[in-house]
C-alpha cells in the first residue's frame, strides 16, 4: 500500500460526516500534467464500505419517504449549486485527470443536465392495474433498492459522479459512489456541495482502489443493486463476485468503435468526425465511445488519410488549464505505459506509424503522448481488435460490402459505431446490421438527453441515459388484492 506524504488529504465523505480510512492508508492523488504529487486520498476497504452503507440506510429512510416530486426539487436545486461551481469543479477535474478545461466545462454543465433530466423522470418509475374480477386485480409498484453501489471510471469524474448518481436518487435509492482511484476529488467536492441539502447519507463517496473499496461495495450483502463503469475485465470480476449475492448488475464496458466510412462522403466532414469522435480534445481519446477503428473505402482511403493526418498534427498538446491547449496528458503513469506500448506492439506488427507515437516535442514532463495514427492496419493486428483507450486511431480499408460488415462486427466489443454515407438506405440497413448498442449516422459523440446508452456483446449489460436506466434502479412488487 502506497502511504502518501505531500499535499492535503482529502477525506471520503459519508452524507455529512467526513471520514478517514479504518485502516488509515493513503492513495497519492497525481497530477498527470506535472506528475507531481498534490495530495491524497483514504484507501478505503471492507470497514468503511461498511459504515458507508449504514449512513446510506439511515439517510436512505427519510429519502424514500419523500414524494419524488420533493426529490425533484432538491436534484434542481442540487443542479443550481452545481452550475455555480462548475468552474471550480471542472478545475479540479482537469488538475486531477488532465483532460483539457474546455472539456471539462463541457462535462460540468452536461453533469447538470442529467440532474435536471433525471429529475424530471421520477413520475414515471409507476406501476401498473392487471383486471381479473371485479373482486379481484392486480397492482404493480416500483420500489427503490435501497442502497446502491456505484463504481467509475476515471475519464469523465464529475460527469459519472453526477450523472450515474442522478437516476438511482430520483426514485428514492441512497448512493454510494467509489470513483476511480485515479479522480477521486471532484466525487468528493461534489458530495462535499450536497452535503446539507439532500438528507444525511443519501450521497456517499468511498475512495480506494477496485480491489480493496470496489470489492468490498461489490460483496456488501446489503448492496443488491450494483452499476458499474470500467473495463471489460474489472466488469467480469464484478459480475462473478455479484453472482454470489444473486445481485442486480449493470455493466457500461469498453469499446473497439468502427467508423464506417463510404465512397460517397464530404471527405472533410468524415474527417472532422472521426477526430471530434476519438474525444481527443474532451479525454485524450480515453473515451469508451472512441472511433478508434476507421473502416474507410479504399477508393477515397489515400485523400482520407492525407486530411486525417493533417487535422491530427494541428491539434496543440500542453497545458490542459490553458483555454487554448486542446489535448492533455494521460490522466496516470501506468495507463500511460499501456498506450505506449500499444503504440509498440502496432509498430511491431507491422502497422505504419503516420504520425504520433511519441512525447510531443517541448514536453518533457508529464503522461503526454501525441495524437497517433496508424495506417496499413490488418483486421488481425492487436491495435485493430484491443481496446488502448488513448489517442490512437487505427485505418483499415474496405472494398466489400460485406467483409466489411464482417471486419466491423468482427470484434469482442459492441459499444458504439459511426457510418458515414450520403446513402439514406445503405445507412440504415448497415445501422441495423451492425452490433452495437449505439450507431451514429453521419455524426459523432453527442445524442440528445433521453436516448439510451449502453453496449453490445461484452461491451456491457443494461442501458442508461434514458427511462430504463431509472426503472433499472426499481425493482417491482405485484400486489393481489380481494376485495371481500
Ligand atoms: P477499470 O475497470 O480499471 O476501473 C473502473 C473502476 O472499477 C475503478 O473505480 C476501479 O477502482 C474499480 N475496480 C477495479 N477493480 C475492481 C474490482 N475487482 N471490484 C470492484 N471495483 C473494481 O477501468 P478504468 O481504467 O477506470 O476505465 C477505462 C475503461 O472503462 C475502458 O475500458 C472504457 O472503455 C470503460 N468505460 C466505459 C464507459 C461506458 O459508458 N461504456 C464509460 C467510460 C469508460
Amino acid at each position: 500500500m502506497i502511504i502518501a506524504s505531500e499535499g492535503p488529504t482529502h477525506p471520503m465523505r459519508f452524507g455529512r460526516q467526513l471520514h478517514s480510512a479504518a485502516n488509515g492508508h493513503l492513495l497519492p492523488v497525481i497530477n498527470p500534467s506535472t506528475e507531481q504529487e498534490i495530495g491524497s486520498v483514504p484507501a478505503g476497504g471492507a470497514a468503511d464500505v461498511a459504515s458507508a452503507v449504514e449512513r446510506a440506510e439511515e439517510g436512505g429512510r427519510s429519502w424514500t419517504a419523500l414524494s419524488w416530486r420533493a426529490r425533484a426539487d432538491l436534484l434542481g436545486e442540487l443542479a443550481v449549486r452545481l452550475a455555480d461551481s462548475a468552474e471550480e469543479l471542472a478545475r479540479l477535474d482537469t488538475t486531477d485527470s488532465g483532460n483539457p478545461i474546455s472539456g471539462m466545462r463541457y462535462d460540468a454543465m452536461r453533469a447538470g443536465e442529467e440532474l435536471r433530466y433525471f429529475a424530471g423522470l421520477g413520475g414515471e418509475a409507476k406501476g401498473d392495474s392487471i383486471p381479473w374480477t371485479a373482486d379481484q386485480f392486480g397492482l404493480t409498484f416500483r420500489e427503490p433498492y435501497g442502497v446502491v453501489g456505484r463504481i467509475t471510471a476515471f475519464n469523465h469524474p464529475l460527469l459519472y459522479t453526477v450523472g450515474k448518481s442522478a437516476a438511482p436518487l430520483i426514485v428514492g435509492n441512497s448512493v454510494i459512489l467509489k470513483p476511480s482511484e485515479h479522480t477521486s476529488l471532484s466525487s468528493l467536492r461534489f458530495a462535499e456541495i450536497a452535503a446539507d441539502l439532500l438528507p444525511d447519507g443519501v450521497l456517499n463517496v468511498v475512495t480506494g482502489t477496485g480491489t480493496e473499496a470496489g470489492a468490498a461495495l461489490v460483496e456488501h450483502p446489503r448492496v443488491h443493486r450494483l452499476a458499474f463503469t470500467g473495463g471489460v475485465p474489472t466488469g467480469r470480476a464484478i459480475l462473478r463476485a455479484a453472482a454470489e449475492g444473486i445481485k442486480h448488475v449493470s455493466l457500461e464496458l469498453g469499446g473497439k468503435n468502427p467508423m464506417i466510412v463510404f465512397p460517397d462522403v464530404d471527405v472533410d466532414a468524415a474527417v472532422r468526425a472521426a477526430v471530434t469522435g476519438m474525444n481527443l480534445r474532451r479525454s485524450s481519446g480515453q473515451s469508451c465511445q472512441s472511433t478508434s477503428r476507421i473502416l474507410v473505402h479504399e477508393s477515397i482511403a489515400g485523400k482520407f488519410i492525407e486530411a486525417l493526418v493533417a487535422l491530427v498534427e494541428t491539434l496543440r498538446v500542453g497545458d490542459p488549464h490553458r483555454d487554448d491547449v486542446e489535448m492533455g496528458p494521460i490522466s496516470f503513469a501506468t495507463h500511460y505505459e499501456r498506450v505506449m506500448n500499444y503504440i509498440e506492439i502496432g509498430k511491431s506488427e507491422g502497422a505504419t506509424l503516420a504520425t504520433g507515437g511519441t512525447r510531443p516535442a517541448g514536453l518533457d514532463v508529464g503522461y503526454f503522448i501525441a495524437p497517433t495514427v496508424f495506417t496499413d492496419v490488418d483486421p488481425q493486428m492487436r491495435i485493430a481488435n484491443e481496446e488502448i483507450f488513448g489517442p490512437v486511431m487505427s485505418v483499415l480499408t474496405w472494398n466489400d460490402y460485406d467483409e466489411m460488415l464482417q471486419l466491423a462486427n468482427g470484434v469482442e466489443y459492441g459499444l458504439t459505431a459511426n457510418v458515414w454515407t450520403r446513402d439514406f438506405t445503405a445507412a440504415h440497413r448497415t445501422a441495423q446490421r451492425l452490433e452495437a448498442g449505439m450507431v451514429w449516422i453521419n455524426g459523432e459523440t453527442s445524442r440528445p438527453a433521453g436516448v439510451p446508452f449502453g453496449g453490445f456483446k461484452h461491451s456491457g449489460i443494461g442501458k442508461e441515459g434514458g427511462l430504463s436506466e431509472v426503472l433499472g434502479y426499481t425493482r417491482e412488487k405485484s400486489v393481489i388484492v380481494n376485495l371481500v
